[in-house]
C-alpha cells in the first residue's frame, strides 16, 4: 500500500511560505528549519496529519528550487514522495507499464540510490505536472547502515 511520504514545495521566501502556513491554518508551528549548504537549499520541515511538508527555498538564484520557480513561472507543488514496501518491484511494475527514471538532481543518480530516509527513485513521467518520487524507507538496521557509510 501507498502512503505519501512528503510533499516537496519550492519556494522563492520560505519564512513567508512558513508564517502562513502557521498563521492561517495552525500547521507548521513546531517546524524544522534546516540549512543544507551542500545542495545549496534551505528547507522547512512539517507534519500535516500523517503527511509531510518540505518548503524548499534555492539559497542561488540558479539553484534547483530556484530555477524550477523561473521555468515554471511561479512557485508551485514541486514533487509527491510516495512510500513504496519495495522499490525495486516498484520500479519494475512502473517501467513495465511504460515509464521511464529521471535522474536525481541531488545526488546525479537515475534510478535507485540511497538518500537519508530510504532508497529513492524519480520517475521522468508526471502526473499532471507533479513529479513522481518512490521511496522505500529504510528500517532501522538500513539506517544504521547508510549513517555508517556516511560516518554520520
Ligand atoms: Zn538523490
Amino acid at each position: 500500500m501507498q502512503t505519501i511520504k512528503h510533499m516537496a514545495f519550492a519556494v522563492s521566501d520560505l519564512d513567508k511560505a512558513l508564517s502562513r502556513y502557521q498563521q492561517f491554518i495552525g500547521v507548521g508551528k513546531d517546524a524544522r528549519v534546516i540549512d543544507a549548504p551542500k545542495a545549496r537549499v534551505r528547507v522547512a520541515i512539517f507534519n500535516v496529519g500523517d503527511v509531510e511538508y518540505q518548503l524548499n527555498q534555492s539559497m542561488d538564484p540558479d539553484g534547483r528550487f530556484a530555477k524550477w520557480i523561473a521555468e515554471r513561472g511561479g512557485e508551485g507543488l514541486h514533487h509527491i514522495c510516495y512510500t513504496v514496501e519495495n522499490i525495486d518491484e516498484a520500479l519494475e511494475t512502473a517501467q513495465a507499464a511504460g515509464a521511464t527514471l529521471k535522474e536525481c538532481s541531488s545526488c546525479k543518480v537515475t534510478g535507485k540510490h540511497p538518500h537519508p530516509e530510504g532508497f529513492i527513485a524519480f520517475l521522468a513521467e508526471d502526473t499532471g505536472g507533479i513529479e513522481i518520487e518512490l521511496m522505500q524507507v529504510y528500517t532501522p538496521e538500513e539506517l544504521e547502515q547508510y549513517k555508517a557509510v556516511r560516518g554520520i
